[in-house]
């Protein structure tokens, strides 16, 4: 049996009631922001007196981080919190907010996680492009034991061919987490555009896009937050492992799908052609950023098996899923459209990632890639 978080079994009649209450007249602003290993999320509320118009009305905060340098030596510094972009919070419901933020250092530097400012930066120069993302990302359901959710104790579900996109209790497995996702992304004002459920058992992919620029990480960020806060709620985990089963299993990828107002024009797909020219020169730079841990983690993915390509090799192709970048069908018939990067692990950072496809499909300096 999955086991299930003990807060999921608290009573949540009782809760219902506490949160029916009218909250005289303030308004719950939750600050989100990406935490130093660079891949969970944070988030703490406070009280406004009034409902915040835009992001302009909602003031920088700060929380205090701890450094063990030894059994008994900690070191203690604060970090600024700036609120970047603003939703609607579907937990406690209008007029509260949830407020993405960049972190600072206490000099005011972005902090080692924040590759916002960074991309930001790129964006900005590649304007005239007006460059659209669209980001799959695919997770898989854990149970608090940290095994796939609904996987038998013992051994293996049936093998993988008839869970994508499937219907019946032996086939979806946990469809209560995407439906409400799905519905808390929506009220928040997330430009989610669809979900579907994957190859492998218990595992999920939602797709949000098209974003123009800086968007695409802001709005991916904020969408992992609220699956992470919906799966509280049903007392299981998800996780973005890009390789979270061994073996004959689908891994979770973070697609990333583009396109500039050039290649959605008539006879797009020429630029879509010079791009992939362009990103075939710099593979290796770009696995360096397609995970938190430098290509480590996507090592266990990009094997060449399991609709990958591998990890060494650059390849592209028109319908085919076994390369790094695909061109849909659709568009090589249109001759105009967008091209997919399918080497982003689930766990990426959609800013390194659509700054390093800026850059390089966009600028002529190579140094942009790089990290900040
Ligand atoms: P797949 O066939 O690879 O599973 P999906 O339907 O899951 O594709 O996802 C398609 C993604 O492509 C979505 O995130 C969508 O926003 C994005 N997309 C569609 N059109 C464009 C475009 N012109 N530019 C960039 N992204 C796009
Ligand atoms: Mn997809
Ligand atoms: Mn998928
Ligand atoms: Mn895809």
């Amino acid at each position: 049996m999955t086991t299930l978080s003990a807060s999921s079994r608290l009573n949540k009649t009782v809760r219902q009631h506490y949160m029916s209450l009218p909250q005289g007249g303030k308004c719950q602003v939750t600050y989100i922001w990406i935490s130093k290993n660079g891949e969970d999320l944070r988030g703490k509320t406070r009280t406004l007196e009034t409902e915040p118009k835009s992001i302009d009305e909602i003031p920088e905060w700060n929380f205090c981080t701890a450094h063990r340098f030894s059994q008994v030596q900690m070191s203690y510094s604060e970090m600024f919190l700036i609120p970047v972009c603003m939703f609607r919070d579907p937990f406690t419901l209008d007029p509260n907010k949830l407020v993405l933020c960049e972190v600072l250092n206490n000099d005011r530097l972005p902090a080692e996680t924040n590759h916002r400012m960074g991309c930001k930066k790129v964006m900005d120069q590649v304007q005239e492009h007006q460059i659209w993302f669209g980001m799959e990302q695919e997770y898989t359901l854990l149970g608090m034991d940290k095994n796939p959710f609904g996987w038998p104790q013992w051994g293996f579900p049936a093998p993988q061919g008839h869970y994508h996109s499937g219907v019946g209790a032996d086939k979806a497995i946990g469809r209560d987490i995407m439906e409400c996702h799905y519905k808390a992304c929506l009220y928040a004002g997330i430009k989610i555009c669809g979900t579907n459920s994957e190859t492998m058992p218990s595992q999920w992919e939602f797709q949000v896009g098209p974003c123009e620029g800086i968007e695409m990480g802001d709005q991916l960020w904020v969408a992992r937050f609220l699956l992470h806060r919906v799966c509280e709620d049903f007392g299981v985990l998800a996780t973005l492992d890009p390789k979270p089963v061994k073996g004959n299993w689908n891994g979770a990828g973070g697609h990333m799908n583009v396109s500039t107002k050039q290649m959605r024009e008539e006879g797009g797909l020429q630029y879509i052609e010079q791009a992939i020219e362009k990103l075939s020169k710099r593979h290796k730079e770009h696995i360096k950023v397609y995970d938190p841990h430098g290509g480590q983690d996507n090592m266990r993915r990009l094997t060449g098996e399991n609709e990958t390509a591998n990890i060494n090799e650059f390849t592209a192709g028109v319908a085919d899923r076994a390369v790094s970048i695909r061109i849909p069908l659709k568009v090589s018939n249109d001759k105009k459209g967008y091209f997919e990067d399918r080497r982003p692990a689930a766990n990426c950072d959609p800013y390194l990632v659509t700054k390093a496809i800026a850059s390089t499909c966009l600028l002529e300096d190579v140094e942009q890639v790089k990290d900040n």
